[in-house]
This record gives structure tokens, C-alpha cells and sequence, in this order.
């Protein structure tokens, strides 16, 4: 049962008196603190944080591995900074971590999301890339009327959106089409998007040879690691560079050490 709450009496409102120019005293409502924290509650609820992330915050993000990667301190640091400075000195702008995957991009970029929304009072919402465009690809199939709508309006109109994974998805060109007009249209009202993605942030591996006739270039692709830029086009790609600071992480999988060690 909740407790009635000792400040406003559950009214959800608090009177606030202020001595006004004149010399008298102004009385004012404000909403009261617990109307503040029952809001960042629901919001929490509705950002569909994956229950494994839900304990995650900055704070308990693990950085002082011995053979950590100064890329894993700097990406803290750089999360915090983006956590603080939001909405004003981040102006727009998201973050694009970058790196394989075990090194807690996902840990972060939850970590941000349920900070702005418990301590700034944004609206936002996390989805897995491939788990987004299912959902709105399931949605169209059965033709549920406005549903997708719905869901494209919250992804592209929420303060925060975290898209998990880019890249990890089927391509084709409904996919794409979809992405970068979600990308877009979040890029044109200036809302931030924090991605994460286990690709290289590069160019096309396929476009490093200048050759038109490389008789090399098809092999070269087979061994050398898909990029980015291969995924997800090189339109897109910059197009990312332009909304969101590129956080870069490198090392090697926290998780697997701990197997690792635990197995020892
Ligand atoms: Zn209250």
C-alpha cells in the first residue's frame, strides 16, 4: 500500500509562499515532490528497459579492471558529462558508443537514459534495432489501425531515444528506409539518440580501393571485418557522425573475463 505522502497530504500539490515586490506574501501551488518522483517512476516503466539493465547506473559501471582499456574510463566519463550537461550543453547532439560487444555499451547508454529520466524529467524510451523494426514490421502485417503510427510517433518524439545494436538486422530496404526516417526525423527536431552498435565505425571496407578493376577487392572483403559503413550505408553513417558524439571503446569482454576467472 502507499503511504500517504507527509509533505501534501496526497493532494500531489504543496503551497509555496514568496514575498512579492510590494512587500506582501505571495502563495503559490507547486507540484509537490512526490508528484515529481511518482512521473519519473511511470516513465521508467514505460521506457522498456530490458530487466537484465535494470540495476544498471553510472555509478556501477566497472572500470577499474586491471587490463582495462582507457577507452572504458574515458567512455565514464565522457556518459557522465552527457548525463550533466543535458539538454543544454549536450544541444541536440547524442552518442554513438562504438566497440565490440562485453565492454558495456548497452550498461551506459541504459545508465543515461534512466538518469534523464528520473533526474531531469525526460521522456524516453530504449529499443534493440532489430526488436524495433519487428515490432513495427509485425504491426503492419496485421494492419492494426494507427498502431504503427503510435509507435513510430513515441520513438521519433520521446526526449530520449536509446537504439541498441545498430545494424544487427536483416537488411533490406524497407529496414534502412525505416531507420534513417526514424534517425531523421529525431535529427531534425534536435532530440537526442544514444546508439550503440559492435560494428567499426568506418567507411565502407569495400571502397578503400581506389582500383575499378580490383580483382583483390572481393577477397579482401571476406576477411576483413564488416564496418558500418558496409551495414548501414555510407549516407547513414555520416549522417550519425553529424548527431552524436562518437564515444569509441576498446578492450576486451568484461564478461568473458569473469567467466573466465570464475572457471580458474
Ligand atoms: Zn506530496
Amino acid at each position: 500500500m502507499q503511504e500517504t505522502c507527509p509533505i501534501c497530504g496526497g493532494s500531489g500539490l504543496r503551497i509555496v509562499e514568496q514575498p512579492s515586490q510590494d512587500g506582501l506574501t505571495q502563495r503559490f501551488a507547486q507540484p509537490c515532490v512526490c508528484r515529481v518522483e511518482r512521473r519519473a517512476a511511470r516513465m521508467l516503466d514505460q521506457a522498456r528497459i530490458p530487466r537484465r539493465y535494470e540495476l544498471c547506473s553510472l555509478d556501477s559501471y566497472e572500470t577499474v579492471h586491471k587490463t582495462a582499456n582507457p577507452s572504458i574510463a574515458k567512455a565514464l566519463r565522457m556518459s557522465r558529462k552527457f548525463a550533466e550537461g543535458y539538454p543544454v550543453e549536450t544541444a541536440g547532439k547524442g552518442l554513438l558508443f562504438t566497440g565490440s560487444s562485453g565492454l558495456g555499451k548497452t550498461h551506459l547508454s541504459v545508465s543515461i537514459l534512466k538518469t534523464l529520466i528520473a533526474e531531469r524529467g525526460a521522456t524516453g524510451v530504449f529499443w534493440e534495432h532489430k526488436e524495433l523494426l519487428d515490432e513495427l514490421r509485425s504491426i503492419y502485417s496485421l494492419r492494426t489501425a494507427g498502431a504503427e503510427g503510435r509507435l513510430l510517433k513515441s520513438v521519433i518524439t520521446c526526449d530520449i531515444l536509446v537504439l541498441d545494436d545498430l545494424g544487427d538486422i536483416t537488411p533490406s530496404d524497407w529496414s534502412w528506409d525505416t531507420t534513417s526516417y526514424i534517425l531523421n526525423s529525431r535529427y531534425n527536431e534536435n532530440l537526442s539518440t544514444i546508439i550503440t552498435t559492435n560494428l567499426a565505425n568506418e567507411t565502407r571496407a569495400s571502397s578503400t580501393s581506389g582500383e575499378p578493376f580490383d580483382k583483390f577487392a572481393e577477397a579482401r572483403r571476406a576477411v576483413t571485418r564488416e564496418t558500418l559503413g558496409d551495414r548501414i550505408g555510407e549516407r547513414m553513417r555520416s549522417r550519425l557522425q553529424e548527431m552524436c558524439v562518437v564515444v569509441e571503446m576498446q578492450g576486451e569482454d568484461f564478461r568473458q573475463r569473469v567467466k573466465r576467472a570464475s572457471f580458474a
